[in-house]
This record gives C-alpha cells, structure tokens and sequence, in this order.
C-alpha cells in the first residue's frame, strides 16, 4: 500500500512538472506577444511624430519644386532653425532631407553640407510611393551616422514631402531616427505591470490546475482501491475471495519458510447449506453464510486467514499452526459453527467438514497444497461432521474407502457397533483382573469387520472421536452392570493418539462419575505412537488422567521407538509387550531375552508388566519363571461377547 502511495507521488510530480511546460511556454508567448504589441505602438508614436515634423518643420519652407536640385539658403536656414536644436537636443538622432532619388539635400547635424552621395535606398522610394516607411531597428544596423552610439535602438521612420500647394505631388522624403527608449519606457513600464499580472494569473491557473488534478486523483485512487477490494473480496461477507486467498498462502508460506514454521492450510465445507438455502430462503442463507464468516474470523486467531472460496466453501491459513493441535483448532471451529442461531425465526445449526494439508509435510507449492486440503475435504465430506488431513496412500481416497468411510460415519450411531472382552489374567492368582474391550463392526451386508480394518480410516477422517466416545462409553456402562458380581473387575479400552485432545480428561472422568466408577477400574492403553506427535501434550493430558486415578498402560511395547531410557517419565503404570515378540520368544532366544529384559526394566520402574498373545502353554510357564504379572491371550481366551463374558471368568477362575 505504501509503496504504491510512493508510485503515486512521483507520478504526480511528474504530471505536475508535465503541466508546468505548457504553462510557462503559454506565459512565454503571451510576453512576447504583448512586447510586440508595444514596439508597434512605438512605432506608430515614432510614425506620427515623423509626419508632425514634415508638416511643421519642412513643407511650409518649400515649394512646389522636386528638391533634386537641392534647397535655397534660405529654406536651409528655415529648416536648420527648427530641426537643428532637436538633433543637439537628442530627441531626434538623425535628421535628413532626400530627393525622391534617395540624394540627401540637408542633414540637421550638418545644414550647410556637403552632403555625400548615397547608394539608392529602397525604403526612400517606398515612402515617395506610399507616404511612410518605418522600421524599428539599432543603430549601426545599416550605415548611419558614425558618431551615433552604436547598438541604441531606434526608430527609423521615412516620411513622403508634399510640396505646399500640390499635395498630391511628392517632391522628397524626411528621413528621421527617433531613440526607441524615450517612447517605449512609460510604455514599458505599463508592460512590466502586465507581464506581472500574466504570470500572476498563470501561476493561479496552474494552482487551480494542480489542486483540482490532486482532488481528482485522490478520487480516482480512492475508487480503483475500491474497485481492488471488490475484485478481490467476496462481496457477501467481505472475507478474501479465491484469488487472494491463494495470494495469502503462498505469503504464509513465504514467511513460515523464513521462521521454519509450519503452516495448516484448509478448507471448509458446510454440510447441509443447501437445504437451509431452499428452506429458509435465499436471504436467510446470505445471513447465513456473513454469521460462519464471522464465527470462523472470532474462533481463528488474528494472523489466520479466513477466505470464501464460493458457495458454502471456506478457506482457512493458520500460519505457525502445530501439526499435533491443529485438529483442535478445527475442532472449536466445527464447534462455534454447530452452535445454534436464529435466522427467520427458525433455530437452526450447521454441520461442516474440514479436509487439510499441512506444509511442508504434505505438500511443498501453494497449489499442490491446496488441491491436496481438497481431496482431503472430499473424504472428510463423506464422513461428513469430520476433519481429515491429507493423506498421500492412492487407496485412502477410492470409492470403495470413501463408502466405508461414509458407512462408519452411520454405523457409530446406528448401533453396529459391538464390544468383544478379553480377559486380562493376574499370573500369580491366576484370576481375571479385568477386560479388554474391543470394538468390532458388525456390518450389515459385509459381517463382521475386524477393527484394524476400520479404525485406521476412523482415525484419518477425525471419527475416531465419536468412535472412542462410544467405546468408552460402552465399556464403562458394562463394567457398571458386572460391578454387582465382579466389584473390583477392571475395565481397559484403547485410545488413540487422535483422541489425545484437551477435553480426552474431563470427558473420562465425566464419564466414570456418571456410571459411579472408581476411576481406578478404567485402564486407557495408548501405544508408543501416542506420544511421538507431541509429546508433552500426551503426558499432560496422561498425567492428568493418572493423577485422578485412572491407569494408563503402554500397548504393544517394543514396535515403536520408545527409548528404555523415557520410559521412566512417561505417566504410565503398565507396560504389555507387544505379542510379536511374544508369540516368537517360544522359538527364539533372542526374543526370550528381550522379554526378560522388559519384564525386569518394567519392575524396577516400578511398572506392570503384561503379556499380550499368549497362545501356548510353553509361554505361558516361560513368562511366569520371568516373573510377568498379567497375561492376556487365546490361551485364556478370545474376545468374547459380553454375554460370553460373565461365564469366561467364572470358567478361568475355576481352572484355579
Ligand atoms: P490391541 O490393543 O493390541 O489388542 C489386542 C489384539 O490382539 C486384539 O485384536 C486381540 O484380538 C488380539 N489378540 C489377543 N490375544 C491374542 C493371541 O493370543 N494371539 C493373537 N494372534 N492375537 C491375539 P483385535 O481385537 O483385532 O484388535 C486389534 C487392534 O485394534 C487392537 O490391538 C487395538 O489396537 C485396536 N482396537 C481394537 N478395539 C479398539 C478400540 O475400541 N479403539 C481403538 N482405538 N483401537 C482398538
Ligand atoms: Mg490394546
Ligand atoms: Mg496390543
């Protein structure tokens, strides 16, 4: 902006300049002009003064002769007397009488003569022929009179001589030079005035110009900004348009490349727009869309941009955004959108998708980013409500992925989905210490599906939140119902990394309470990965589940990368060795030791330690010599339905 204003400035010192060359020539002309018009007049002055001297001072001494032959003494005296003191006098610098052949027959400054024979001069015929000749001109501009001073400017002014009676007959010509300065200064001084007032008038005509030039220019800048605005904002909601939107990215990105930070770019999609268009009318829906525009601007934070990319679409830039909370800005987002608002008397909420791409992860262009928060929002429609983070697997986005996805989507509320338990075996009792839930979906057309099938996909498209809310949920409502018989049974369910977001706690607990749980029966187990995206996040929030009392175990200890070393700080209470190297530590020394070795660090952590995918009997009595405390696996049992549940306990325990 201000550079442009810079721009401006010198064009317009530039045009300033450019108006001041017409209007300076302009005065240039109009002085020359007026100079002109004042020499004329002098001339004329000098014309008439010539003609006065002729009829006075020279014609009644003469008679009708041609003067060829020169004058009497007489007529010289006469003349001398009169012409004579106006040469000494100054006011005339050169006095002569011609013949009308040019001869000179009496010069002022030298009556008696003689007087020199001159060359034909054409001016001393055209004023025998035409009555006057004059010209302005300097002294020493043709041959003159030496002793004159030189370069003085005069009028030179050739006068036709009547004779006395016969004024029709010519008999010679008067030339006389009269000083220009005497009669051109009073009109010179008139001349200065005007010359003043020229350049007045065009300076105030220039200013008036400048002023008028700057007011318009203002306006014209005004409006193009305007009409700039207009282009490149949505005229409904005054929110950036597609093009600026795109502009703002590539800017973000820009900038986030010098801090190193990274940036979330997303767009947004309301679910249902079209039917509150069609239901409430169109003005309602224009309300409609100015309320989301302003409800995204409040929830997102200042240096965000918030764009309409059209229709019901919107356009989100968080530069600075941290990958592992992002969906939880996304989150209040989808939440300030779904509270209610009144349009036309109607209460009515909005649903919406997210589909995202972060940089530099995703994708590294601007437009490479964009199309990929696209295809993300292709798949976050069909599970509609959700937010979905681009993903760069082909299949993530196959029709077939995308139905199941869309399936899932009504599959958590319409009650297909089912927990199986697995018992948990305390080894030196050998008793059940608790269950494992664990989710399957009993399909209506495809069976059963097995949830490493389905939880993956709930876990890109942002489902595994209502996913886990109902699992959760569940568990907790059967562990209720067992806590009559079983009162100290403990319930586990897994979670996800994704569900690591800041309500996970007061949810949990929210949820305990309702049932009247001790929080002590609920066991969350969360694998390594949980804690890779962002770590201290994951053990503030685990920390703070431990510290009301709930448990929180680390599943399938041994795939990720957990160094033994962290292992200490992080807020868990049980370890379960992941079942590959379980089932394998029957065949495998090396895997046995690996499981010894866990077993042993577990302890003096101070940690539980469980083995998971026990299948043998030989495991079993292997993992008991080691010392393990929990196992869990086909060799107790399988996942069971609740109904099956009850029996399995009984049925273990009695083994006993
Ligand atoms: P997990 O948490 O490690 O669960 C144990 C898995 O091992 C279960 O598979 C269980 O059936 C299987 N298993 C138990 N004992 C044995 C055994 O002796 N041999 C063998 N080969 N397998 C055994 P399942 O039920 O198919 O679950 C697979 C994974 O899906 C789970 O692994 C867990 O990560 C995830 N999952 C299941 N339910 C949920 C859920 O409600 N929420 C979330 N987020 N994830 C879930
Ligand atoms: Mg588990
Ligand atoms: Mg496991």
């Amino acid at each position: 902006m201000n550079a442009r204003r810079g721009w401006g400035g010198v064009r317009f010192t530039a045009y300033l300049c450019a108006t001041l060359l017409p209007v300076v020539w302009l005065g240039a002309v109009l002085s020359h002009t007026v100079t002109e018009q004042v020499d004329n007049a002098a001339l004329r002055e000098g014309e008439s003064q010539a003609k006065t001297l002729a009829s006075a001072a020279i014609e009644p001494y003469l008679d009708d002769e041609q003067l060829r032959t020169g004058l009497s003494a007489d007529q010289q005296q006469s003349i001398a007397r009169t012409t004579t003191p106006l040469v000494d006098h100054g006011s005339v610098r050169v006095l002569r009488i011609r013949d009308v052949g040019g001869q000179i027959v009496f010069d002022a400054a030298n009556p008696g003569g003689p007087f020199p024979h001159v060359a034909r001069e054409p001016e001393v015929s055209q004023a025998a022929t035409e009555g006057m000749v004059s010209l302005l001109t300097t002294v020493g501009a043709d041959e003159v009179d030496g002793s004159l001073p030189n370069g003085e400017r005069v009028i030179e002014a050739y006068v036709a001589i009547h004779a006395n009676d016969d004024p029709s007959l010519v008999i010679g010509v008067l030339e006389v030079y009269i000083p220009f300065g005497s009669i051109a200064a009073e009109r010179e001084s008139s001349l200065a005035q005007l010359r003043m007032v020229i350049i007045a008038g065009l300076a105030a005509l220039w200013v008036v110009l400048a002023l008028i030039v700057t007011s318009v220019t203002r306006r014209i800048r005004s409006h193009s900004r305007r009409s700039e605005f207009l282009a490149l904002h949505d005229a409904l909601t005054g929110l950036p348009g597609r093009a600026l939107y795109r502009d703002r990215v590539a800017a973000a990105l820009n900038a986030a490349g010098r801090m190193g930070n990274d940036v979330a770019v997303a767009v947004l999609d309301l679910d249902r727009f079209k039917e509150v268009n069609e239901s409430l009318g169109h003005r309602n829906g224009d309300d409609f869309l100015r309320l989301i525009a302003q409800r995204l601007k409040a929830t997102l934070r200042p240096g965000d941009t918030v764009a309409r990319l059209g229709g019901d679409e919107f356009g989100l830039v968080l530069p600075g955004a941290v990958s592992s909370s992002i969906e939880d800005i996304f989150a209040r987002v989808l939440e300030s959108i779904a509270a209610e608002a009144e349009l036309g008397g109607v209460a009515i909420s909005a649903e919406a998708s997210i589909g995202y791409a972060m940089w530099p992860s995703d994708a590294e262009e601007p437009d490479a980013l964009l199309r990929r928060a696209d295809h993300a929002l292709a798949a976050a429609k069909v599970a509609r409500g959700a937010i979905v983070r681009y993903h760069p697997t082909s299949d993530e986005f196959d029709p077939q992925r995308l139905r199941l996805i869309s399936e899932l989507r009504r599959a958590i509320g319409a009650g297909e989905l089912v927990l199986h338990y697995q018992p948990k075996i305390d080894v030196p009792t050998g008793r059940v210490t608790a269950f494992e839930a664990l989710v399957r979906w009993m399909h209506p057309v495809r069976g059963m599906i097995p949830p490493n099938d389905f939880i993956p996909i709930a876990e890109s498209t942002g489902l595994i939140g209502p996913l886990t809310h109902w699992v959760v949920d569940a568990a907790l409502a059967q562990l209720a119902e067992w806590s009559q018989a079983w009162p100290d049974l403990a319930m586990a369910v897994n979670i996800s990394a994704r569900n690591l977001r800041d309500d996970l706690p007061g949810w949990v607990l929210n949820r305990l309470a309702n049932y009247q749980l001790s929080s002590s029966r609920l066991v969350l187990e969360v694998t390594e990965t949980s804690f890779a995206a962002d770590p201290i996040r994951a053990t503030v929030l685990l920390e703070e589940l431990s510290a009301a009392g709930v448990k929180v175990s680390l599943d399938d200890f041994g795939q990720g990368y957990t160094s033994l070393g962290s292992l200490g700080h992080l807020p868990v209470s049980e370890l379960k060795i992941d079942r590959g190297f379980v089932s394998a530590m029957e065949h495998s020394h090396e895997d046995r030791a690996i499981v010894a070795s866990v077993i042993e660090l577990g302890h003096q952590l101070g940690l539980t330690v469980v083995a998971e995918g026990v299948e043998t009997d030989a495991v079993r009595e292997v993992l008991q010599a080691l010392g393990c405390d929990t196992m869990q696996g086909y060799l107790f049992s399988r996942p069971v339905p609740a109904a099956d549940a009850l029996g399995l306990i009984e049925g273990i325990n009695a083994t006993l």
